[in-house]
């Protein structure tokens, strides 16, 4: 008998209804014949555009690439600085070292999980160029304020909004808000792809014009090359799923919002620390429902025990993994970062997702005490 679980996130009935779509899709572009640089890319990033109240889209190969690519073409390189918040996923200091510049790491506020803006000021050197804002878990960060600063020490301002598609700051989306916006489609984001996929978006032409240049081998014509680009392109398979899933995407976060509100008010255990709530200014999508627990291997444990799986987001900082051993900075270096790290749990969240299984992962949340797993 297959024992009963709760996944931590589940793309099948997302998918399911929407499978003779995503077919004639898959066929339409079988029957073109055209892979790379096609319409299906051209509609989608004119669509995209459009559902982020920006003028330009720029599809690219993941959203690793939309970061490095907007950052490449602002100029930046060896000997500048970005600042970045302490607590993202690593492709956002990665995309920085790529360009041969340093990330430097700003602490996060613990309540909204965003970059903290009364910590920015004391990051930025001479050697400052850019602060890429994150809209971490979904949740738009502060961007009056980060504006105010890039504005006063003039620095680009970027945004990370791969985890936020649709969410929006005092009614402006995500992608609309700074210099440029970088997007993944990796299929567990809000709006994903069935493989790989990322977007640029900007209000500034010769900017999106550098970027698709440089996304393509640096050429402005065919076997003309201006710069010593990437390969980086959204295809053609990708660009014709994501055009018929972005249709859905309203209604999916509406989804997780609901989903989160039912977690919001139900989940009472003097344990656990629950992430704010959506507001209007604050237009959260959600792409991870984040508790703090200070025994959360504990509840990890427990929960996984009854069926239920969650994921940490992130269990290790940036600046204490390998790759960043260069950086020289040790546990303690960033305490905030840090306190995330050792206590976060993301709840299941997926569209499509039972309320009955919402029930059971209330009901086992609020029933975790602290000696558990004794
Ligand atoms: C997923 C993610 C990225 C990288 O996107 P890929 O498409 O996987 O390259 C960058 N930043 C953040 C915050 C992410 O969550």
């Amino acid at each position: 008998m297959d024992k009963k679980f709760i996944p931590f996130a589940d793309f099948k009935p997302m998918h399911d209804e929407i499978r003779p779509e995503l077919n004639m899709a898959y066929h339409r572009v079988l029957d073109n014949s055209s892979f790379i640089q096609g319409e299906e890319c051209q509609q989608f990033e004119q669509e995209f555009a459009a559902y982020c109240q920006t003028k330009y889209c720029v599809g690219v190969a993941s959203g690793l690439d939309a970061i490095y690519l907007i950052l490449k073409a602002l100029g930046i390189s060896t000997g500048d600085e970005v600042l970045v918040p302490s607590n993202t996923f690593i492709a956002t200091a990665l995309a920085v070292s790529y360009t041969g510049a340093q990330p430097v790491f700003v602490e996060p506020e613990i309540e909204t999980y965003n970059i903290d803006v009364n910590r920015i000021e004391e990051n930025i050197s001479p050697k400052t160029k850019a602060i890429i804002a994150v809209h971490l878990q979904g949740r738009p960060a502060n961007m009056d304020a980060i504006h105010k600063i890039a504005k006063k020490y003039k620095l680009y301002l970027i945004e990370d909004a791969a985890q936020a598609h649709g969410a929006s700051y005092k009614g402006k989306k995500a992608g609309s808000l700074s210099d440029a916006a970088a997007f993944s489609f990796y299929p567990g984001k809000n709006l994903g792809a069935l493989g790989d996929g990322g977007a640029v978006t900007t209000g500034d032409k010769g900017l999106a014009d550098k970027i698709r240049i440089l996304g393509n081998y640096g050429s402005d014509y065919k076997y003309h090359h201006i710069y010593q680009g990437a390969n980086s392109r959204l295809d053609e398979m990708q660009a014709a799923f994501l055009r018929v899933k972005l249709r859905y995407l309203n209604k999916w976060n509406q989804e997780r919002k609901k989903i989160a509100k039912r977690y919001l008010q139900e989940i009472k255990n003097p344990l656990i620390h629950l992430p704010l709530p959506d507001s209007e200014e604050y237009s959260h999508v959600y792409h991870v429902f984040v508790i703090r627990c200070k025994w959360r291997d504990e509840l990890e444990a427990y929960l996984k025990k009854n069926g239920v799986y969650t994921v940490k987001h992130y269990p290790i900082p940036i600046h204490l993994q390998s790759a960043y051993a260069n950086l020289q900075l040790t546990n303690g270096s960033l305490p905030i970062a840090e306190e995330i790290s050792n206590t976060v749990l993301s709840l299941p969240m997926y569209y499509g997702i039972s309320k009955d299984n919402i029930d059971t992962v209330i009901r086992l949340v609020n029933g975790f005490h602290i000696n558990q797993c004794s």
